[in-house]
């Protein structure tokens, strides 16, 4: 009976694959299995010394770097994480970021975390779009794993345009030293985990570090949620 009347409100409320637009089937959550096994992981969570690390450390030497997903042009990834970025489309980031600390969980190094702290926006910039999509990220995660989640610690100071159409040079020029620090006392010697949606070149998030850095004793981890290489 019970699977009756679930066929039923199937064929009355059909869901649809957020990626594919095909009708789900029950147990199949925002992505068709089809949608999910096709995504693009980076699999880094399994390598300490994985590229991303080497990536964010231009400044500052980083304990740990790892990202879920691979953000190349065209693929499945970079559809979502667009929908999620520039759409308002929080479901998909937050279901992302639930298949992300599946992974996060079976590590160990999350538990020497402090402090996770999301890469700002401009307040000109949140006001506009209505949501900071890191700090979505960063909420998830402290709230799975008990970490403290603090957005009044690191500002950005400068409203820059979008970098998506900016050329590498033009990136780094663009985000240097627009991040500043408040509180400092409160960070000192702590473990912060930086959050941000994407890192393609890294410029964004080696500006945040390398503001960071001058912390005493200060120990940084990075996550994001996908990456392009
Ligand atoms: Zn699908």
């Amino acid at each position: 009976m019970k699977e009756f009347i679930y066929s039923i409100i199937e064929l009355l409320y059909p869901r649809y694959c957020l990626a594919c637009s095909k009708i789900m089937v029950r147990n199949e959550e925002v992505l068709c299995l089809n949608c999910l096994l096709n995504l693009s992981k980076t699999l880094n969570i399994y390598d300490r010394d994985n590229e991303l690390v080497d990536k964010v450390s231009i400044y500052f030497p980083i304990k740990n770097a790892y990202s879920f997903l691979n953000y190349q042009n065209g693929s499945l990834s970079r559809g979502l994480i667009h929908q999620f970025k520039y759409k308002e489309n929080i479901n998909i980031g937050k279901y992302l970021t639930s298949l992300f600390i599946k992974q996060i969980e079976k590590t160990i190094w999350i538990e020497e975390i402090d402090i996770i702290i999301p890469v700002p926006l401009h307040w000109a910039r949140l006001f506009k779009r209505g949501y900071n999509q890191s700090e979505i990220i960063a909420r998830q995660i402290g709230k799975y794993f008990n970490i403290p989640v603090r957005t009044n610690i690191l500002k950005r100071k400068k409203y820059n345009p979008t970098q998506l159409y900016k050329n590498k040079e033009r990136r780094w020029e663009n985000v240097k030293n627009i991040f500043l620090i408040k509180k400092i006392e409160e960070i000192k010697g702590k473990h912060i985990l930086l959050i941000d949606d994407i890192i393609t070149t890294g410029a964004t998030m080696n500006a945040c570090i390398k503001t960071m850095s001058q912390i005493e004793n200060i120990k940084i981890s990075v996550l994001c949620l996908a990456q392009r290489n």
